[in-house]
């Protein structure tokens, strides 16, 4: 079942909820361990730094159906707990024995600055899988994710939450690239890209290489929306953030509180976030890139502290009204698009 199934079929009743509920916890588990046996350690040292999980992991997460299996597991850490991530993974007991070689690398500060990502700490196991650790530029552990190659990539996951930024394109297996950055990006973001293109994804710069968001013209008469799809946001060049309508945002046990442990802990898609829009060629007709609400023209990001809006002041700096972008909380009490 995937996990938009999942998750409706989960609400249906208590029983289902208990289920469904150990159901997308027992996904995690099952693809962490493909890394390190003593899984539940490993998650608690990574909680326990404020990681998270990304990359192509968190995307195995948001597909859960498919079985698709990626050979590293990408954790990020916010700029000041990397070095205690790292040495807590690189002595943990019960992962230590499974290290074959591990080395630190360190990236050019225009890398850093384009990728939000200083250093990786990058650890071969003895099962011919990786772990990497990536340290944030900024205290926002989930920052470099905003940076992902493409919108397939930008994905998250902890003992708690999970989230996508695009999961209309996701689960259609498309994904938009971050093409503006195709000159920085490394051996390893080609060799991802290769695993989606071999899962049967479509990746292009624009979203009208897909027949639904294109334009319609007949007869001379537009037949379609005259804005781009920034409705269906997937438009390049808007704002975006974990928690806009377009997204999706997850718990693992809503009933038990996780979203207020998320809130409480500052875990995503609480705490230290960023709005982003993506690093592309593209170029928006209708102006995205000069009328979004939240990013000023020619800004791709901004660090931002995402709490509970209780009394609307998000809502007030966040919403769009052109477009009814839902302001973060408005419905932190109801269903959202892609809410589960
Ligand atoms: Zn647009």
């Amino acid at each position: 079942m995937d996990i938009l199934s999942l998750s409706r079929w989960r609400s249906t009743c208590r029983v289902n909820y208990a289920q469904g509920t150990s159901s997308l916890q027992r996904t995690l588990t099952d693809h962490l361990r493909a890394f390190v046996p003593s899984v539940h350690q490993l998650v608690d040292i990574v909680t326990a730094h404020g990681g998270v999980f990304g990359g192509e992991i968190a995307l195995s997460f948001i597909l859960r159906d498919d079985p698709y299996r990626p050979p590293t597991l990408e954790i990020y850490s916010s700029y000041s707990t990397h070095a205690k991530l790292c040495k807590s993974i690189l002595e943990n007991p019960s992962i230590r024995t499974h290290i074959e070689n591990y080395a630190f690398s360190n990236n050019t500060l225009f890398r850093s600055v384009h990728r939000h990502i200083v250093s990786s700490l990058v650890v071969h196991l003895t099962n011919g899988r990786s772990i990497i650790v990536h340290q944030s530029y900024t205290s926002s552990p989930s920052a470099p994710i905003s940076r992902a190659p493409c919108t397939a990539l930008s994905n998250f996951v902890t003992p708690y939450s999970f989230g996508c930024s695009h999961p209309a394109l996701t689960f259609a297996r498309r994904a938009l690239l971050a093409d503006k950055e195709l000159a920085i990006f490394s051996p390893f973001d080609f060799e991802a890209l290769d695993r989606l293109l071999a899962r049967n994804f479509s990746i292009a710069v624009s979203p009208s290489a897909w027949p639904e968001y294109r334009r319609i013209f007949e007869d001379g008469l537009l037949w379609s929306p005259e804005e781009c799809r920034r409705d269906r946001f997937v438009c390049p060049n808007q704002g975006r953030f974990f928690g806009d309508k377009g997204s999706m945002v997850g718990y693992f046990d809503p009933l038990g509180a996780d979203e207020e442990r998320c809130m409480k802990n500052n875990v995503a898609p609480f705490g230290p976030m960023v709005i982003w829009r993506m690093m592309t060629t593209f170029e928006c007709d209708d102006g995205c890139d000069y009328l979004d609400e939240a990013l000023d023209h020619g800004v791709a990001s901004i660090p931002v502290l995402f709490r509970k809006d209780e009394f609307g002041e998000l809502r007030d700096c966040i919403s769009d009204g052109r477009t009814r972008t839902s302001p973060l909380y408005r419905y932190l009490k109801r269903g959202r698009s892609f809410s589960v």
